[in-house]
């Protein structure tokens, strides 16, 4: 059972990592300077695709998170980000953000490193 649960949620990790490093290149927006942020999102993204079925942004506060998913505004990557490029979790940065780093790719390695 715990065994099965952990599986999950590495399965989930790991598609929102693949999924992060994919729409960054698209998008040519770039990860934090600070890699913890970045593992941090794709984390919360992970999570919430578990327990909700959809990867709703996790740097908000919802009143009924199961509404959201099904309003999708908020799903990653959310309205804003695909409409403007405003990402305010600061997973996708514009090269040109204060905050941004150079990479576009985060290894499964660094990014458990950043959230154990
Ligand atoms: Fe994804 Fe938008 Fe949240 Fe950024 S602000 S993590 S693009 S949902």
């Amino acid at each position: 059972m715990q065994m099965s649960k952990f599986q999950s949620i590495s399965d989930s990790l790991e598609a929102m990592r693949k999924f992060s490093e994919v729409y960054a290149q698209r998008t040519g927006t770039v990860f934090c300077a600070d890699l913890s942020v970045t593992a941090v999102v794709i984390e919360g993204l992970a999570k919430n695709k578990d327990h909700y079925g959809s990867p709703l942004c996790p740097c908000r506060h919802y009143e009924d998170k199961l509404k959201e998913v099904l309003n999708a505004y908020w799903n990653c990557p959310c309205v804003p980000m695909r409409e403007r490029k405003e990402c305010h979790c600061m997973l996708f940065l514009k090269p040109d953000n204060e905050f941004a780093g150079t990479l576009q790719r985060i290894n499964s390695k660094d990014l458990l490193s950043h959230i154990n």
